[in-house]
């Protein structure tokens, strides 16, 4: 406490409770104690933990314990001068997710005894970087994984990848006849290409093309479960579902290849029962489905060689089965040995030899590789740092009751003797006098009764009050609290401004309300002492992020440091599936800057930094709004030259205004980190010269 708070005419309550608050580092804090708060155990395992200098890092490799201090990336790619908000990639990552799906259908494969192999492929509607595909394609050679498309761009951009003629590219969605076309074109050179027709007619059009052309034609079918999915994209699948050829029609296809004579054509069966399945059990069923169908069209004299599962392979956002929706209740192994036994069981009751096994896992190989790392600008407390009013006797009586509610709340603090209910009962009671108070004085200042200062005053005590209410109640089971008072952790919840865009780089929180693992990615080893929730640079209220892992289930804040005046850099984790691709242009703030780090032993600090793309810059942002900036040079450079005519501004000012907008036009969308830290730096001087000083 300072001195001018305790020179009022009575002697001010101490508050036991804030002191706690603002004491210094409490020294029982530990890293495992980040790892609780962090849950980092719980979605990183095995990649992602927490380092001996309190920093997060990473282990991309599969063979190797190497590991790599993301904020060692972070400070090498700043002293290079690449800006926030950077988008880290670990490429090995990549590589190792994709060797630990194939490697454990080969495990599985081994054990159950399924006699015939697996051969994946990667949908690249989930992250269609072209590196990214890459990595993917080069850890995949060794076991002939392939690639899924499911639009004509993603064909065009797949086909050229298929350096072996086994490789598979599967080809969903609606097919017109230039793809149709384009997928012949593919199985005349040889490849491996398959279309899975989703209606009836694409069938028709798809065996008439072929035979124009004279090419014997292979393709595979979505089938239409009954099964349904589990989760937020359970729609996907099922009776209900958009996609798919009904059982009636399947007939129908048997029938006419039958009559043509072209039995072989009908090479898999697909289904997909959409993305991050939380239930293994329902996958089974999807599984258990779709090979019966395909025993059943073998047994017809079909030469039916595959079964396609499609994607649907979830991610541990929080951990396995942690209470989130969508969180998932299986492992790795677990969904693999689930689809290999499955099969397995249905080909042997039915007697029918065993197909190769597909699977269009995306979300599972390519959501840990990226990182998303934002820098914290500022941050607004609720209770900002408010001295304590003065409070005399001939005070405004709204100001001294609010002000002898701390009395009382002192009492109650320090009064162990009562029980536990009565005493929360006290609290309960003075949290609604509080809010009542507040709202007088609210009220009599709207009338015109309280000075502003006196308003200033009870919003003070206000919130010093809930401040030590939430101090008290901390020595309280949580879940014991009446709902008026569990909410107060809420009401004392900073806001944390950072420098990026929801909607271009996390879009799923704000589109589906999904919730990614965030937190600091260094002072791991000091207590986080504010609670925040994170706003971005979007003028869009709903440009946040308030929803984050917590205990069991969801918390709406995250534990967050105090912000000094070095740089605080905050983490956005398993963002490589879909957010990359989905962002939009929302405040036209384009993609950001990427790098793609790759472990290395030999390097300094175990990894060196190959690439780095550039984010958008604001002209490009623009040119996709059909601005250009010549027609927007010449517009400013317009009125420019109307006020140098008018003698508004000198002509050498109004070059350099048209010099400082032709360079901005030029810059990354985000706001510059670099010029933050300088006006900190140099606070003293005036960063700009004053025109109107000027002769
Ligand atoms: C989106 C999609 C996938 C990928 O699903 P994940 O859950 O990301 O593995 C696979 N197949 C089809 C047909 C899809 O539409």
């Amino acid at each position: 406490m300072n001195g001018n708070e305790t020179a009022s005419d009575i002697p001010t309550p101490s508050l036991t409770g804030l002191d706690i608050l603002r004491d210094e580092a409490s020294s029982d804090w530990s890293l495992e104690d980040a790892d609780i708060t962090y849950h980092i155990d719980r979605w990183g395992s095995p990649y992602f933990f927490i380092n001996s200098e309190g920093n997060v890092g990473v282990r991309p490799l599969i063979d190797s314990d190497l590991d790599v201090d993301v904020m060692k990336v972070v400070e090498e790619a700043h002293s290079r001068g690449i800006q926030l908000p950077i988008l880290i990639r670990f490429q090995d990552l990549l590589h190792r997710r994709v060797v630990e799906l194939n490697e454990s259908f080969r495990v599985a494969i081994e054990e159950f005894r399924y006699e015939n192999h697996y051969q994946g492929v990667y949908p690249v509607k989930v992250n269609q970087l072209h590196e990214v595909v890459e990595e993917i394609l080069d850890a995949g050679a060794q076991y002939n994984f392939g690639l899924e498309c499911g639009s004509k761009a993603e064909l065009l951009a797949t086909l050229p990848h298929l350096t072996r003629d086994e490789m598979l590219l599967i080809c969903n969605g609606y097919k017109d006849r230039r793809m149709l076309s384009l997928i012949l074109t593919g199985q005349r050179l040889g490849k491996n290409v398959l279309p899975i027709l989703e209606k009836f007619h694409e069938f028709e059009e798809f065996i008439a093309a072929a035979t124009e052309r004279n090419i014997p034609p292979a393709f595979g079918a979505r089938v239409r479960l009954s099964s349904s999915g589990s989760g937020k994209w359970r729609e996907s699948g099922g009776d209900i579902s958009k996609f798919g050829v009904s059982i009636p029609q399947i007939m129908r296809i048997v029938h006419r290849l039958k009559e043509e004579g072209i039995t072989d054509a009908f090479k898999l069966v697909h289904f997909h029962i959409g993305s991050q399945i939380t239930d293994i059990i329902t996958l089974k069923g999807a599984v258990r489905e779709a090979a019966r169908i395909y025993t059943k069209l073998v047994k017809m004299g079909l030469g039916v060689q595959y079964i396609d599962v499609g994607g649907g392979l979830g991610v541990n956002y929080d951990s396995v089965d942690f209470g989130l929706d969508q969180s998932i209740n299986y492992t790795l192994q677990e969904y693999v040995n689930g689809v290999v036994y499955t099969i397995k069981e249905i080909c042997d009751i039915e007697r029918v030899p065993h197909p190769v096994i597909v699977s269009e896992s995306g979300r599972a190989l390519t959501a840990h590789h990226s990182v998303l790392i934002v820098g914290v600008l500022d941050s607004t407390r609720k209770e900002p740092e408010l001295t304590l009013p003065k409070v005399t006797e001939q005070e405004e009586p709204v100001i001294r009751e609010l002000y002898d509610l701390f009395e009382t709340l002192k009492s109650i603090a320090t009064d162990t003797g009562r029980g536990e209910r009565q005493r929360l009962a006290r609290c309960l009671e003075i949290f609604h006098d509080a809010i009542e108070k507040r709202g007088d004085a609210d009220q009599l200042f709207s009338l015109g009764y309280l000075s502003l200062e006196d308003k200033g005053n009870a919003e003070s005590l206000y919130w010093r009050l809930i401040q030590y209410l939430d101090q008290i109640l901390k020595g309280f089971d949580r879940d014991s609290l009446p709902s008026d008072l569990y909410q107060i952790e809420d009401m004392l919840v900073d806001q944390y401004l950072c420098d990026f865009s929801v909607f271009q780089s996390i879009l799923d929180h704000w589109a589906i309300a999904q919730i990614f693992p965030i937190m600091p990615i260094h002072r791991l080893s000091e207590e986080p002492k504010r609670r925040g929730t994170i706003v971005d640079l979007t003028c869009d209220s709903d440009g946040k992020i308030d929803r984050f892992i917590g205990e069991d289930g969801e918390r709406n804040h995250l534990p967050l440091h105090e912000l000094n005046d070095k740089p605080y850099y905050l983490g956005c984790f398993l963002m490589g599936a879909y957010q990359d691709i989905l962002g939009d242009m929302h405040n036209l703030f384009g993609r950001v800057n990427e790098i793609h780090v790759y472990a290395d032993a030999e390097e300094q600090n175990n990894f060196y930094i190959e690439a780095n793309i550039p984010g958008t810059t604001i002209t490009e942002v623009l040119s996709l709004v059909q601005y250009s900036s010549s027609d927007l040079r010449k517009r400013m450079d317009g009125i420019i030259r109307e006020k140098v005519r008018l003698k508004e501004i000198r002509p050498r000012q109004g070059v350099e205004f048209l010099e400082q907008y032709m360079a901005a036009l030029k810059e990354y969308t985000y706001y510059n980190f670099t010029d933050l830290h300088q006006v900190k730096e140099n606070k003293d001087k005036p960063s700009f010269t004053d025109d109107r000083q000027e002769p």
